[in-house]
């Protein structure tokens, strides 16, 4: 397993680095879904201090009749976005063959929840010259999400980013439960850096503000967030995204908590 005997590492998404003094937020839509909707997003979070971009080109729904992600379709808007904010991005691949696909457009590869236990593409991933931010799985024992990591590492990419982003428990009232725990534990048990998806674990956009100044609190490298023009549209998890308004004020109180720790932003 990875072992804190090691330095600890420095991930690089683009000129970004996550795990050093600085702590970084990503932040972007669910799914990429209109250039516009792309483009107004990437300039709203990076003009309120996001440093690294999300979209996502491919969607592991539950229903086969949500919505997919616009997939190749998205290949023209990324390069547009890129080149106009010139904000780094991470996008999740859910099959081998994207990896190839959209090498040239992102500059680093997620991993989602429901392939945290994919070891054929964490190995694929091993190979590839760019940095992996690898969600925990929804129902993963910290150690396995920490062995998963190993896959990747083990190929010869040491660009790994470890990401909780809620599991389940007996509670239903939010859509899952962050695991503050988690962070605290690989932060102390890994070399790699650590942050914290607020969205995906608590599934309520009220809600997630807080849980951003916790993790901050706790100690993790940085955030994923997600963040929409106008939620209620949205194509997919609308309902967990921050409008641009939340998302600014978001960041102004995020940036009190990390000065009561001594802690800095990674400016865009
Ligand atoms: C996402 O980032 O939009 C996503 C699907 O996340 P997860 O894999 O954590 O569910
Ligand atoms: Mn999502």
């Amino acid at each position: 397993m990875a072992s804190i005997s090691q330095a600890k590492t420095v991930v690089k998404i683009g000129n970004v680095e996550v795990g050093g003094p600085r702590f970084t937020v990503m932040a972007g839509p669910c799914s990429i879904e209109t250039e516009q909707q792309f483009q107004s997003t990437a300039k709203a979070v990076r003009s309120s201090g996001a440093s690294v971009l999300r979209g996502g080109i491919w969607k592991m729904r539950t229903s086969k009749n949500s919505f997919q992600g616009l997939g190749s379709d998205a290949f023209e808007m990324i390069k547009k976005v890129k080149a106009d904010t010139n904000m780094p991005l991470v996008s999740e691949v859910t099959d081998i063959r994207q990896v190839e696909e959209i090498h040239h457009l992102v500059d680093a590869y997620q991993i989602g929840a429901r392939n945290m236990h994919n070891y054929s593409l964490l190995k694929e991933l091993g190979r590839q010259p760019k940095p992996v931010l690898l969600k925990r799985s929804f129902s993963a024992f910290i150690d396995e999400w920490l062995k998963a990591a190993d896959y990747v590492l083990a190929g010869g990419n040491d660009q790994v980013i470890l990401c909780e982003r809620g599991i389940r428990t007996f509670e239903t009232a939010t859509r899952n439960t962050l695991d503050l725990n988690a962070v605290v534990y690989a932060k102390k048990h890994s070399q790699l850096p650590v942050i914290v998806d607020p969205s995906h674990a608590v599934g309520i956009s009220d809600l997630v503000p807080e849980l951003c100044y916790a993790s901050a609190a706790a100690g993790a490298d940085g955030l994923i967030i997600e963040v929409h023009p106008k939620p209620s549209e949205a194509l997919s998890d609308g309902p967990q995204a921050l409008t641009f308004e939340s998302f600014d004020k978001t960041m102004k109180q995020l940036e009190k908590v990390l000065h009561a720790f001594d802690k800095g932003l990674n400016k865009p």
